[in-house]
Protein backbone atom coordinates (compact mmCIF):
# COMPACT_ATOMS: atom_id res chain seq x y z
CA UNK A 1 0.00 0.00 0.00
CA UNK A 2 1.22 3.23 -1.26
CA UNK A 3 0.40 6.40 1.69
CA UNK A 4 0.77 9.72 1.52
CA UNK A 5 1.37 12.20 4.70
CA UNK A 6 1.10 15.36 4.31
CA UNK A 7 2.77 17.54 6.79
CA UNK A 8 5.95 16.15 9.15
CA UNK A 9 4.01 17.59 11.93
CA UNK A 10 2.93 15.66 15.37
CA UNK A 11 -0.45 13.97 13.82
CA UNK A 12 1.34 13.07 10.52
CA UNK A 13 4.77 11.76 12.26
CA UNK A 14 2.78 9.33 14.63
CA UNK A 15 0.73 7.99 11.67
CA UNK A 16 4.03 7.43 10.02
CA UNK A 17 5.21 5.33 13.19
CA UNK A 18 1.91 3.45 13.54
CA UNK A 19 1.84 2.41 10.04
CA UNK A 20 5.68 1.54 10.21
CA UNK A 21 4.86 -0.92 13.37
CA UNK A 22 2.55 -2.29 10.56
CA UNK A 23 4.80 -2.54 7.78
CA UNK A 24 3.60 0.05 6.15
CA UNK A 25 6.48 2.67 5.25
CA UNK A 26 4.77 6.37 4.24
CA UNK A 27 5.87 8.88 1.97
CA UNK A 28 5.76 11.98 4.10
CA UNK A 29 6.64 15.53 2.65
CA UNK A 30 6.76 18.53 5.10
CA UNK A 31 6.40 22.06 3.90
CA UNK A 32 9.07 23.50 6.55
CA UNK A 33 12.56 23.25 5.24
CA UNK A 34 14.08 22.42 8.65
CA UNK A 35 12.43 21.38 12.54
CA UNK A 36 14.62 23.99 14.02
CA UNK A 37 14.04 24.80 18.00
CA UNK A 38 10.86 26.33 18.17
CA UNK A 39 7.63 25.17 20.07
CA UNK A 40 6.66 25.33 23.41
CA UNK A 41 5.80 22.45 26.16
CA UNK A 42 2.71 20.09 25.95
CA UNK A 43 0.65 17.85 28.39
CA UNK A 44 0.30 14.51 26.85
CA UNK A 45 -2.84 13.09 29.33
CA UNK A 46 -2.39 8.83 30.57
CA UNK A 47 -4.66 7.73 27.34
CA UNK A 48 -2.05 9.58 25.25
CA UNK A 49 0.70 8.04 26.99
CA UNK A 50 -1.03 4.65 26.72
CA UNK A 51 -1.62 5.24 22.71
CA UNK A 52 2.18 6.11 22.73
CA UNK A 53 2.95 2.80 24.83
CA UNK A 54 1.00 1.27 22.07
CA UNK A 55 4.08 2.59 19.10
CA UNK A 56 6.74 1.82 21.57
CA UNK A 57 7.67 5.19 21.98
CA UNK A 58 6.09 6.10 26.30
CA UNK A 59 9.75 5.01 27.52
CA UNK A 60 11.00 7.83 25.25
CA UNK A 61 8.76 10.56 26.04
CA UNK A 62 9.15 9.24 29.91
CA UNK A 63 12.70 9.54 29.73
CA UNK A 64 12.37 13.59 27.93
CA UNK A 65 9.50 14.50 30.05
CA UNK A 66 8.11 15.32 33.50
CA UNK A 67 5.48 13.42 35.12
CA UNK A 68 2.45 15.55 36.45
CA UNK A 69 -0.40 14.25 38.63
CA UNK A 70 -2.43 17.61 39.51
CA UNK A 71 -4.26 20.23 37.19
CA UNK A 72 -5.00 23.39 39.22
CA UNK A 73 -7.19 26.07 38.37
CA UNK A 74 -7.01 29.23 40.36
CA UNK A 75 -8.28 32.77 40.33
CA UNK A 76 -5.69 35.50 40.01
CA UNK A 77 -4.82 35.31 43.65
CA UNK A 78 -3.70 32.01 43.99
CA UNK A 79 -7.01 30.75 45.27
CA UNK A 80 -8.00 27.29 44.38
CA UNK A 81 -11.27 27.02 42.32
CA UNK A 82 -10.50 23.32 41.16
CA UNK A 83 -7.80 20.75 41.65
CA UNK A 84 -7.80 17.51 39.49
CA UNK A 85 -5.48 14.73 39.75
CA UNK A 86 -4.41 13.76 36.20
CA UNK A 87 -4.53 9.36 37.75
CA UNK A 88 -7.26 7.57 35.92
CA UNK A 89 -8.05 4.10 37.21
CA UNK A 90 -7.02 1.79 34.70
CA UNK A 91 -4.33 4.30 33.09
CA UNK A 92 -1.12 3.44 34.80
CA UNK A 93 1.46 5.68 32.64
CA UNK A 94 1.38 9.17 34.33
CA UNK A 95 0.58 12.23 32.44
CA UNK A 96 2.98 13.42 31.02
CA UNK A 97 4.30 16.93 30.08
CA UNK A 98 7.22 17.52 27.49
CA UNK A 99 8.75 20.24 25.28
CA UNK A 100 6.98 20.26 21.60
CA UNK A 101 10.39 20.05 19.74
CA UNK A 102 11.46 16.73 21.97
CA UNK A 103 7.87 15.21 21.07
CA UNK A 104 8.64 15.57 17.44
CA UNK A 105 12.40 14.64 17.91
CA UNK A 106 10.88 11.44 19.72
CA UNK A 107 8.22 10.68 16.54
CA UNK A 108 11.11 11.50 14.01
CA UNK A 109 13.27 8.81 15.33
CA UNK A 110 11.04 6.36 14.71
CA UNK A 111 8.75 7.49 11.29
CA UNK A 112 10.14 7.49 7.64
CA UNK A 113 12.16 10.53 7.36
CA UNK A 114 9.98 13.34 5.37
CA UNK A 115 11.08 15.11 2.92
CA UNK A 116 11.79 18.56 3.66
CA UNK A 117 10.72 21.57 2.16
CA UNK A 118 8.20 20.11 0.21
CA UNK A 119 4.45 20.49 -0.56
CA UNK A 120 1.90 19.86 -2.56
CA UNK A 121 1.18 21.74 -5.40
CA UNK A 122 -1.76 18.91 -7.00
CA UNK A 123 -3.77 16.36 -6.19
CA UNK A 124 -6.26 14.74 -8.12
CA UNK A 125 -8.02 12.26 -6.08
CA UNK A 126 -9.84 9.27 -7.59
CA UNK A 127 -11.65 5.71 -6.74
CA UNK A 128 -8.63 4.18 -7.45
CA UNK A 129 -5.43 6.39 -6.47
CA UNK A 130 -4.22 9.99 -6.37
CA UNK A 131 -1.81 11.78 -8.50
CA UNK A 132 0.32 14.31 -6.93
CA UNK A 133 2.45 17.01 -8.02
CA UNK A 134 4.96 17.95 -5.39
CA UNK A 135 6.38 21.63 -5.17
CA UNK A 136 9.55 20.62 -6.55
CA UNK A 137 8.11 19.49 -9.76
CA UNK A 138 8.20 15.41 -8.48
CA UNK A 139 4.97 13.61 -9.12
CA UNK A 140 3.78 10.25 -7.79
CA UNK A 141 0.63 7.95 -7.27
CA UNK A 142 -0.78 7.01 -4.07
CA UNK A 143 -3.22 4.85 -2.77
CA UNK A 144 -4.32 7.25 -0.18
CA UNK A 145 -3.27 10.53 0.83
CA UNK A 146 -3.29 11.71 4.03
CA UNK A 147 -3.67 15.67 5.09
CA UNK A 148 -2.00 16.03 8.24
CA UNK A 149 -0.72 19.64 7.67
CA UNK A 150 -2.60 21.32 10.54
CA UNK A 151 -5.39 23.93 10.95
CA UNK A 152 -4.74 25.96 7.29
CA UNK A 153 -4.59 22.60 5.48
CA UNK A 154 -4.20 22.53 1.66
CA UNK A 155 -5.49 18.86 1.52
CA UNK A 156 -8.80 19.39 3.45
CA UNK A 157 -9.90 21.98 -0.07
CA UNK A 158 -9.21 18.85 -1.82
CA UNK A 159 -11.40 16.79 -0.06
CA UNK A 160 -15.12 17.23 -1.31
CA UNK A 161 -17.42 19.15 1.47
CA UNK A 162 -14.62 19.85 3.84
CA UNK A 163 -13.62 23.02 3.66
CA UNK A 164 -13.89 24.99 5.75
CA UNK A 165 -12.70 28.47 7.80
CA UNK A 166 -11.34 28.53 11.54
CA UNK A 167 -13.59 30.14 13.97
CA UNK A 168 -11.33 32.66 16.36
CA UNK A 169 -12.38 32.40 19.80
CA UNK A 170 -11.75 35.99 21.12
CA UNK A 171 -8.66 35.66 22.72
CA UNK A 172 -4.93 35.51 21.73
CA UNK A 173 -2.00 33.06 23.49
CA UNK A 174 1.67 33.83 23.95
CA UNK A 175 4.00 30.89 24.71
CA UNK A 176 7.45 30.78 26.05
CA UNK A 177 10.11 28.12 28.31
CA UNK A 178 11.44 29.67 31.39
CA UNK A 179 14.16 28.59 33.78
CA UNK A 180 12.92 27.11 37.51
CA UNK A 181 10.08 24.90 39.06
CA UNK A 182 8.11 27.12 40.32
CA UNK A 183 4.92 24.62 41.11
CA UNK A 184 4.42 20.69 40.90
CA UNK A 185 1.19 20.89 39.49
CA UNK A 186 -0.15 22.43 36.26
CA UNK A 187 -1.79 25.56 37.02
CA UNK A 188 -3.56 27.91 35.19
CA UNK A 189 -4.46 31.39 36.60
CA UNK A 190 -7.47 32.99 35.78
CA UNK A 191 -7.69 36.69 35.91
CA UNK A 192 -10.14 39.44 34.19
CA UNK A 193 -10.03 38.57 30.27
CA UNK A 194 -6.47 37.07 30.97
CA UNK A 195 -5.22 33.87 32.42
CA UNK A 196 -1.17 32.70 32.96
CA UNK A 197 -0.55 28.88 32.74
CA UNK A 198 2.85 27.84 34.32
CA UNK A 199 3.50 23.41 33.47
CA UNK A 200 6.81 21.95 35.00
CA UNK A 201 8.99 20.62 32.07
CA UNK A 202 11.71 18.11 32.54
CA UNK A 203 15.75 19.71 33.28
CA UNK A 204 14.51 22.62 35.99
CA UNK A 205 12.31 24.46 33.31
CA UNK A 206 8.75 25.40 32.90
CA UNK A 207 6.35 26.08 29.92
CA UNK A 208 4.26 29.22 30.52
CA UNK A 209 1.30 30.44 28.36
CA UNK A 210 -0.47 33.58 28.45
CA UNK A 211 -3.86 34.60 26.99
CA UNK A 212 -5.53 37.73 26.87
CA UNK A 213 -9.13 38.81 25.14
CA UNK A 214 -8.06 40.65 21.85
CA UNK A 215 -9.70 41.45 18.30
CA UNK A 216 -8.25 38.60 15.99
CA UNK A 217 -4.44 39.50 14.61
CA UNK A 218 -4.02 42.13 16.91
CA UNK A 219 -0.29 43.51 17.94
CA UNK A 220 0.79 42.84 21.20
CA UNK A 221 -0.71 45.80 23.85
CA UNK A 222 2.78 46.22 25.06
CA UNK A 223 6.16 47.43 23.06
CA UNK A 224 8.71 46.69 25.70
CA UNK A 225 8.92 43.95 28.75
CA UNK A 226 7.42 46.96 31.08
CA UNK A 227 4.56 46.97 29.20
CA UNK A 228 4.53 43.20 29.25
CA UNK A 229 5.03 42.74 32.74
CA UNK A 230 1.89 45.50 33.87
CA UNK A 231 -0.31 43.14 31.47
CA UNK A 232 0.09 40.55 34.28
CA UNK A 233 0.81 42.27 36.83
CA UNK A 234 -2.57 41.30 38.68
CA UNK A 235 -1.14 37.54 39.01
CA UNK A 236 0.23 36.33 42.44
CA UNK A 237 2.08 32.84 42.74
CA UNK A 238 3.37 31.05 40.62
CA UNK A 239 2.96 33.34 37.76
CA UNK A 240 4.77 36.33 39.45
CA UNK A 241 8.18 34.24 40.18
CA UNK A 242 7.81 32.41 36.48
CA UNK A 243 7.13 35.94 35.02
CA UNK A 244 10.10 37.57 36.53
CA UNK A 245 12.36 34.84 34.30
CA UNK A 246 11.33 36.15 31.18
CA UNK A 247 13.76 38.92 30.20
CA UNK A 248 13.55 38.99 26.60
CA UNK A 249 10.13 39.49 23.97
CA UNK A 250 11.45 37.85 20.95
CA UNK A 251 11.35 34.48 22.19
CA UNK A 252 7.45 34.47 22.27
CA UNK A 253 5.39 32.72 20.18
CA UNK A 254 1.79 33.92 19.55
CA UNK A 255 -1.00 32.79 17.70
CA UNK A 256 -4.70 33.25 17.90
CA UNK A 257 -6.56 31.19 19.60
CA UNK A 258 -9.13 29.13 16.68
CA UNK A 259 -10.79 25.66 16.05
CA UNK A 260 -11.89 24.34 13.07
CA UNK A 261 -13.72 21.25 12.21
CA UNK A 262 -14.03 20.14 9.19
CA UNK A 263 -17.94 18.71 7.83
CA UNK A 264 -16.13 15.93 5.95
CA UNK A 265 -12.99 14.02 6.40
CA UNK A 266 -12.71 11.90 3.66
CA UNK A 267 -13.67 12.08 -0.15
CA UNK A 268 -12.61 8.81 -2.46
CA UNK A 269 -8.94 8.04 -1.44
CA UNK A 270 -8.38 11.45 0.29
CA UNK A 271 -8.43 11.62 4.11
CA UNK A 272 -8.19 14.28 6.96
CA UNK A 273 -6.49 13.63 10.52
CA UNK A 274 -5.57 16.23 13.58
CA UNK A 275 -6.26 19.84 13.30
CA UNK A 276 -6.32 19.41 9.10
CA UNK A 277 -9.54 17.71 10.45
CA UNK A 278 -10.56 18.89 13.54
CA UNK A 279 -8.64 21.90 15.36
CA UNK A 280 -9.38 22.16 18.80
CA UNK A 281 -8.95 24.91 21.46
CA UNK A 282 -6.11 24.25 23.71
CA UNK A 283 -8.39 24.96 26.74
CA UNK A 284 -8.38 20.73 27.54
CA UNK A 285 -5.05 19.94 26.13
CA UNK A 286 -6.32 17.40 24.22
CA UNK A 287 -5.31 18.78 20.62
CA UNK A 288 -2.32 16.97 19.82
CA UNK A 289 -3.36 13.79 21.85
CA UNK A 290 -6.14 13.97 19.20
CA UNK A 291 -3.71 14.09 16.55
CA UNK A 292 -1.79 10.97 18.03
CA UNK A 293 -4.80 8.98 18.45
CA UNK A 294 -6.37 9.51 14.55
CA UNK A 295 -3.33 8.41 13.75
CA UNK A 296 -3.30 5.14 16.10
CA UNK A 297 -6.77 4.52 14.85
CA UNK A 298 -6.26 5.52 11.11
CA UNK A 299 -3.29 3.07 10.89
CA UNK A 300 -4.99 0.28 11.68
CA UNK A 301 -7.96 0.48 9.89
CA UNK A 302 -5.86 0.67 6.69
CA UNK A 303 -3.38 -2.11 7.83
CA UNK A 304 -6.56 -4.18 8.58
CA UNK A 305 -9.37 -2.99 5.67
CA UNK A 306 -6.53 -1.74 2.86
CA UNK A 307 -6.62 1.95 1.79
CA UNK A 308 -10.52 1.21 0.78
CA UNK A 309 -13.49 3.68 1.11
CA UNK A 310 -15.09 1.28 3.95
CA UNK A 311 -11.71 2.08 6.17
CA UNK A 312 -11.80 6.17 5.75
CA UNK A 313 -15.53 5.99 6.31
CA UNK A 314 -15.22 3.48 9.36
CA UNK A 315 -12.20 5.61 10.66
CA UNK A 316 -14.61 9.30 10.36
CA UNK A 317 -17.22 7.61 12.22
CA UNK A 318 -15.11 6.81 15.38
CA UNK A 319 -13.40 9.78 15.66
CA UNK A 320 -15.64 12.66 15.14
CA UNK A 321 -17.75 11.73 17.87
CA UNK A 322 -15.12 12.53 20.01
CA UNK A 323 -13.32 15.40 18.77
CA UNK A 324 -16.73 16.99 18.35
CA UNK A 325 -17.37 16.85 22.54
CA UNK A 326 -13.72 18.39 22.78
CA UNK A 327 -14.11 20.84 20.74
CA UNK A 328 -17.13 21.41 21.90
CA UNK A 329 -16.26 21.38 25.93
CA UNK A 330 -13.16 23.25 25.13
CA UNK A 331 -14.43 26.04 23.73
CA UNK A 332 -16.92 26.55 26.26
CA UNK A 333 -14.13 26.14 29.11
CA UNK A 334 -12.32 29.05 27.18
CA UNK A 335 -15.06 31.22 26.58
CA UNK A 336 -16.05 31.13 30.71
CA UNK A 337 -12.18 31.47 31.68
CA UNK A 338 -11.83 34.72 29.66
CA UNK A 339 -14.63 36.28 30.96
CA UNK A 340 -14.39 39.88 32.07
CA UNK A 341 -17.50 40.49 33.99
CA UNK A 342 -16.40 41.23 37.28
CA UNK A 343 -19.68 39.88 38.34
CA UNK A 344 -20.07 36.65 36.22
CA UNK A 345 -16.70 35.84 37.38
CA UNK A 346 -17.48 35.93 41.22
CA UNK A 347 -20.31 33.71 40.56
CA UNK A 348 -18.26 31.51 38.15
CA UNK A 349 -15.56 31.25 41.00
CA UNK A 350 -17.96 30.68 43.68
CA UNK A 351 -19.74 28.00 41.70
CA UNK A 352 -16.33 26.34 40.70
CA UNK A 353 -14.89 26.62 44.55
CA UNK A 354 -18.11 24.38 45.33
CA UNK A 355 -17.96 21.83 43.40
CA UNK A 356 -16.75 18.56 44.94
CA UNK A 357 -13.14 16.89 42.98
CA UNK A 358 -14.96 13.63 42.31
CA UNK A 359 -17.36 15.93 39.40
CA UNK A 360 -14.07 17.21 37.58
CA UNK A 361 -12.26 14.20 38.07
CA UNK A 362 -15.21 12.57 36.73
CA UNK A 363 -14.95 14.59 33.68
CA UNK A 364 -11.49 13.95 32.73
CA UNK A 365 -12.09 10.35 33.24
CA UNK A 366 -14.49 10.27 30.70
CA UNK A 367 -12.16 12.25 27.60
CA UNK A 368 -9.44 9.67 29.06
CA UNK A 369 -11.58 6.80 28.25
CA UNK A 370 -13.44 7.88 25.40
CA UNK A 371 -11.50 6.78 22.97
CA UNK A 372 -13.29 3.87 20.48
CA UNK A 373 -11.09 2.38 17.95
CA UNK A 374 -8.04 3.29 19.18
CA UNK A 375 -5.16 1.02 20.22
CA UNK A 376 -3.27 0.98 23.04
CA UNK A 377 -0.32 -0.52 24.30
C1 LIG B 1 -1.29 27.91 22.01
C2 LIG B 1 -1.48 26.44 21.81
C3 LIG B 1 -1.20 25.55 22.85
C4 LIG B 1 -1.41 24.16 22.70
N1 LIG B 1 -1.17 23.31 23.76
C5 LIG B 1 -1.43 21.98 23.63
C6 LIG B 1 -1.22 21.05 24.71
O1 LIG B 1 -0.74 21.39 25.81
N2 LIG B 1 -1.52 19.74 24.53
C7 LIG B 1 -2.01 19.29 23.35
O2 LIG B 1 -2.29 18.08 23.24
N3 LIG B 1 -2.22 20.13 22.30
C8 LIG B 1 -1.94 21.46 22.40
N4 LIG B 1 -2.15 22.31 21.35
C9 LIG B 1 -2.69 21.77 20.09
C10 LIG B 1 -1.63 21.09 19.26
O3 LIG B 1 -0.55 21.95 19.05
C11 LIG B 1 -2.21 20.69 17.91
O4 LIG B 1 -3.45 20.08 18.07
C12 LIG B 1 -1.24 19.72 17.21
O5 LIG B 1 -0.04 20.36 16.91
C13 LIG B 1 -1.88 19.19 15.94
O6 LIG B 1 -0.95 18.41 15.24
P1 LIG B 1 -1.08 18.26 13.68
O7 LIG B 1 0.05 17.37 13.28
O8 LIG B 1 -2.46 17.89 13.31
O9 LIG B 1 -0.85 19.74 13.09
P2 LIG B 1 0.44 20.64 13.18
O10 LIG B 1 1.17 20.45 14.44
O11 LIG B 1 -0.02 22.03 12.83
O12 LIG B 1 1.38 20.10 12.00
C14 LIG B 1 1.08 20.31 10.65
C15 LIG B 1 2.39 20.19 9.88
O13 LIG B 1 2.10 20.24 8.48
C16 LIG B 1 3.01 21.13 7.85
N5 LIG B 1 2.34 21.65 6.65
C17 LIG B 1 1.36 22.60 6.61
N6 LIG B 1 0.93 22.76 5.34
C18 LIG B 1 1.65 21.91 4.57
C19 LIG B 1 1.67 21.62 3.18
N7 LIG B 1 0.85 22.24 2.32
N8 LIG B 1 2.53 20.68 2.71
C20 LIG B 1 3.38 20.03 3.58
N9 LIG B 1 3.41 20.28 4.92
C21 LIG B 1 2.55 21.20 5.40
C22 LIG B 1 3.33 22.16 8.90
O14 LIG B 1 4.56 22.82 8.64
C23 LIG B 1 3.36 21.31 10.17
O15 LIG B 1 4.63 20.77 10.41
C24 LIG B 1 -1.90 23.67 21.47
C25 LIG B 1 -2.14 24.55 20.40
C26 LIG B 1 -1.93 25.92 20.57
C27 LIG B 1 -2.20 26.87 19.41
Amino acid sequence: MKVLIVGGGIGGLALGVALGRRGVTADIVERRAAYGDGGAGIVLGPNVMAVMKGLALHEDVLAAGYPVGLARITDATGRVLQQTPYAVPGWPLPATTLHRRQLLRILRSASPAPRLGVAVSRLDSGVDGVDVVFSDGSVGRYDVVVGADGIGSVVRRHVRGADVAPRYSGYTCWRLVVDGHFEDAVVEMWGRGRRVGVVPLAGGKSYVYLTLNAPRRAPPPWTDLAGFRATFAGFAEPARSALARVDRLDGLLHNDIEDCLAPRWWDARTVLLGDAAHAVTPNLGQGAGLAIEDAAALAQLLATMGPTQEALSRYESLRRPRAERIRDRSWMLGNISQWESGLARGLRDRLMAWTPESVARGALEKVVRDMPGVPVG
